[in-house]
């Protein structure tokens, strides 16, 4: 006999784990856009107007294909 405290369990769990997952989503993954990525393996600035203006805020470009938050590698040097 199931009784109906665990089915609203069920429930809530449900509720909580599509929660999370929704949360998941949320998180941009970070990509940079492949021109500023191929200008970086030069060690040049890529010269997109829109990619320097994405650059100002912290961003990838996300009109090449770009996503999420440039990631700053002066943090990984500090290890
Ligand atoms: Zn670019
Ligand atoms: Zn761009």
């Amino acid at each position: 006999m199931k009784s109906p405290k665990s089915i609203l369990a069920l429930v809530v769990l449900a509720l909580l784990s599509t929660g999370l997952a929704f949360a998941g989503d949320d998180k941009k993954e970070s990509k940079a856009a492949g021109c500023c990525a191929r200008a970086e393996a030069k060690g040049e600035k890529c010269g997109h107007g829109c990619c320097a203006e994405a650059a100002k805020d912290g961003n990838n470009c996300e009109k090449c294909k770009g996503s999420g938050k440039i990631e700053k590698k002066e943090e990984a040097k500090k290890h």
